[in-house]
């Protein structure tokens, strides 16, 4: 559960801002990852090409949608699990806590779910007095501190080896004794430090993992023809929420639908790669028929809203891999707390506006410098500038944004309609810097931004110079 205050993204990337090495650990963190991701696929001469079949199968996934939901939820039953809809959040946390009530339970193991988060399925099942223990490491941080994850597969992404190290030693989980015989720093490399964080984390844990009666995981993909759920890892512990516990909850977005178990070989090579750089990840599990008794909620919780908007509709097909967040200059600054909702960095600026509100989140589509980047790491290939530009268009022409910057577009527009004029204006960089200032909001807006000195000559009079 987190006890995050929501903040506007203009303050809380400012107070993100004033730590540099914050800054610091988020693009060594991210730049590793995207090295590694460049050079596996540059090894791939088919890299575009599944980049482009990923998204035909995902675009047609979600065109036809109401199919693939009803042969999924037919042969998932078949298979021999009970299969839910979740309308809403409200609507899912619902179920679980009824399903976890009804048994009995008092504890559960918690898998890493990003759709999880979006629910808030641990707040529900504390209020219900039922106890959730995250079994990923980052969750399990996020979970001792109260915070959010700051990005989608890396959740402590932002947070240095002493930060964690601190924090478990406060919850009783590392002792002072031990850190004083392994100080961070003196002998080992900053890797075996942090691996012998986590085994500590894990002896602490693992007997209340075992005492658990119920587990609660997400799904990277849900096959429709055969009912499977698939889920990819690296740390080896959403068993201890699918297998272990004699109950097994699957919160699955109708997002998370492809056709065939054959389309999986397409994703499961693209998302390892831009996910964390690796060729293929460590664990990957395929659930088709249950040992233990298996419940499917499927959850829309404003999917489907977003499916009927016919411009971006194809943000359903995000696979939830990280790599626009690590590509982004703005996220690679502020990191995901900044952005006040569960998903951060480009995918979040265009997706949390659907899910969370166009008002609550109207600044995020214009936290991006839209340099691309994000649109060129995307796996499957969503053309996230494009998504970002409209939703700059939407929210202005809907009057969320303040009068000012409209009248200042409104300007800038009708200039740029009128090219004589246009050819013959130049404005001086003071002048510009004094209307910015005058404008109320503009002086806010140069304050985090240096106003680019205008060239020599202009585009037009190179134009004119170099090609008559
Ligand atoms: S939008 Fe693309 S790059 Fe970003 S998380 Fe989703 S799949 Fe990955």
């Amino acid at each position: 559960m987190t006890h995050e205050r929501f903040m506007p993204f203009s303050d809380a990337a400012r107070q993100r801002l004033a730590d540099p090495a914050l800054a610091d650990r988020l693009h060594r963190a991210t730049i590793l990852s995207l090295t590694k991701r460049d050079h596996l696929a540059a090894e791939l001469p088919q890299w575009e090409a599944l980049r482009r079949r990923a998204r035909r199968i995902k675009l047609h996934t979600l065109t036809h949608l109401d199919d693939y939901v009803r042969q999924f939820v037919e042969t998932a039953r078949r298979n021999g699990a009970t299969v839910h809809w979740g309308g809403d959040a409200e609507a899912a946390r619902r179920i679980v806590t009824r399903i976890a009530r009804d048994a009995g339970v008092r504890r559960v193991t918690k898998a890493k779910t990003m759709l999880g988060e979006e629910i808030d399925i641990n707040a529900a099942l504390e209020s219900a007095g039922i106890e959730p223990i995250e079994t990923d490491f980052g969750e399990l941080i996020c979970q001792l501190a109260g915070v959010a994850p700051s990005h989608v597969t890396a959740p402590i992404i932002d947070w240095s080896l002493e930060q964690v190290a601190a924090l478990l030693e406060k919850k009783g989980i590392v002792h002072p004794a031990d850190r004083a015989d392994h100080a961070l720093g003196r002998s080992q490399s900053r890797e075996a430090q942090a691996a012998e964080l986590v085994a500590a984390a894990r002896a602490a844990l693992r007997e209340r993992f075992r005492s658990a009666d119920m587990g609660v995981s997400g799904a990277n993909f849900a096959v429709a023809e055969s009912g499977t759920l698939v889920l990819v890892e690296n740390e080896a512990n959403i068993r201890l929420s699918t297998s272990l516990p004699p109950i097994h909850v699957a919160l699955v977005g109708i997002d998370k639908l492809i056709p065939r178990l054959a389309d999986l070989g397409t994703f499961l090579t693209l998302l390892p790669i831009s996910a964390t750089g690796q060729r293929q990840s460590s664990y990957v599990s395929l659930i088709h028929r249950p040992l233990n008794r298996l419940e499917i909620v499927l959850v829309d919780n404003g999917r489907l809203g977003l499916l009927a908007d016919e411009e971006q509709y194809d943000l359903l097909s995000c696979i939830r891999c990280g790599a626009c967040q690590n590509a982004c200059p703005v996220y690679r600054h502020v990191s995901g707390g900044a952005y006040g909702g569960v998903y951060a960095g480009p995918i979040g600026a265009v997706l949390q506006p659907h899910l969370g509100g166009e008002r609550r989140y109207a600044e995020l589509p214009f936290a991006s410098s839209l340099c691309g980047a994000c649109s060129d790491v995307c796996p499957v290939a969503i053309p996230l500038h494009e998504r970002l530009l409209e939703w700059r268009r939407r929210l202005v022409e809907s009057g969320v944004r303040p009068w000012s910057e409209r009248a200042a577009f409104a300007a800038w527009a009708w200039l740029m309609g009128h090219p004589r004029l246009y050819r013959r204006w130049r404005p001086s960089p003071e002048w510009i810097r004094g209307l910015v200032q005058e404008a109320g909001p503009g002086e806010a807006w140069i304050r985090t931004r240096d106003l680019p000195v205008p060239a020599d000559e202009t585009f037009a009079q190179w134009w004119k110079r170099t090609r008559g």
